[in-house]
Formats: C-alpha cells, structure tokens, sequence
C-alpha cells in the first residue's frame, strides 16, 4: 500500500511520489504602493515582492515551463489560457500594443 505519510513533502497532486519542486506560478503581487514603500527594504533584504503558489509537486506532475520554473497542473492550464485571448480583440489588443510602442520610441516630451 502507498501511504503518502511515509514521504515528509508529498506530491499535491499525485500524493505517491515525494514533492522535489514547488509552483512559481506568481498568485500575488505586491500593491504598487506598498512595493515603492518597502522597496528599499525589499531590496537589502533581498526579499522577493511577489508571492507564488509553491504546491509541492513530484517530477512527473510538474510542467516545466522553463529552465527553472515549474507550474502544477491547475497553473498550467491558466498559464496557457492567459497567453491566448479571444480571436475578436485581438486587433483592437495590436493597435493598443502599436501605439504604445510608437509612443515609447518617440518620447512623450
Ligand atoms: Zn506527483
Ligand atoms: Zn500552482
């Protein structure tokens, strides 16, 4: 019998596998205010101003998403959705995207 108990960090998803990585999916950020605030502090105590999901996940749950970055399955699943927005805004999401470019390179003053 598989008794998740006898492995001290279980796979979350699977619960049969011991947990070797955890979820960088990014669930909460600071508030902009808060962030500027703090920031210094942030900054000499090295202290990341964003907090992720950090399921445990055994390797074969896990989706790597890059060298260093794990998703669990619940994340992945949002993370390919967030990529992909409805087809009908996707030219109105172009010509924002344009004149936002066109306004970086040329400089408000
Ligand atoms: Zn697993
Ligand atoms: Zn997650």
């Amino acid at each position: 019998m598989n008794n998740p108990e006898t492995f001290k960090c279980p796979c979350a998803i699977c619960h049969k596998r011991p947990a070797t990585r955890y979820c960088d999916y990014v669930i909460d950020c600071w508030h902009p205010q808060i962030f500027l605030r703090d920031r210094m502090r942030c900054v000499k105590e090295n202290e990341p101003s964003y907090e992720t999901c950090d399921v445990p996940m055994c390797e074969e749950c896990a989706k790597n998403i890059d060298r260093e970055i794990d998703f669990c399955p619940y994340h992945f699943e949002l993370y390919q959705k967030a990529k992909e927005i409805p087809e009908k805004w996707k030219k109105e999401q172009a010509r924002v995207k344009r004149q936002i470019n066109t306004e970086l390179l040329n400089g408000s003053d």
